[in-house]
């Protein structure tokens, strides 16, 4: 039986405005989060409390935007090593998006822009041969406590 997967052509833009992080402070899940109407980047922990609020007024020399855990230089929490590269999801949202299109055997592909996430994924993310180290992996991340 062919699992289908729709191309939504997601950018990586679509996901950035709210980020899970290592806390700073305890090294637990955060969740970064960006205001537009406020211009602020905002991180907070549930285990600890940690808050930490920035202006996103400026942005750094060179940049056209930023995602949402950029603002603190925290580490993603999502995120492992496979083989050469880096597996990583922004949030929940983007990591089971991701898990739709490595379970997928059938993908669909609605016109091309060069611009979808999917489509500047590195290579490894779509070798029918990694599917199922990186679905483990992707379970891994998703209990990651
Ligand atoms: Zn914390």
């Amino acid at each position: 039986m062919n699992n289908r997967f729709q191309d939504e052509n997601l950018r990586l833009s679509d996901f950035e405005r709210e980020v899970w992080v290592v806390c700073p402070a305890c090294a637990k899940k955060a969740v970064a989060t960006l205001d537009s109407e406020r211009k602020t980047a905002r991180l907070f922990c549930d285990s600890c409390g940690c808050h930490k609020e920035t202006t996103t007024d400026v942005l750094p020399y060179g940049t056209i935007h930023l995602a949402a855990h950029s603002w603190f230089g925290q580490p993603l929490w999502l995120q492992a090593p496979f083989r050469n590269g880096v597996f990583y999801a922004y949030n929940f949202r983007h990591l089971e998006y991701l898990e739709r299109y490595i379970g997928a055997t059938l993908r669909e592909h609605k016109g091309r822009t060069h611009f979808t996430l999917l489509e500047k994924l590195p290579r490894f993310y779509h070798d029918a041969k990694n599917r199922e180290g990186l679905l483990k992996l992707i379970t891994r991340l998703k209990n990651r406590t």
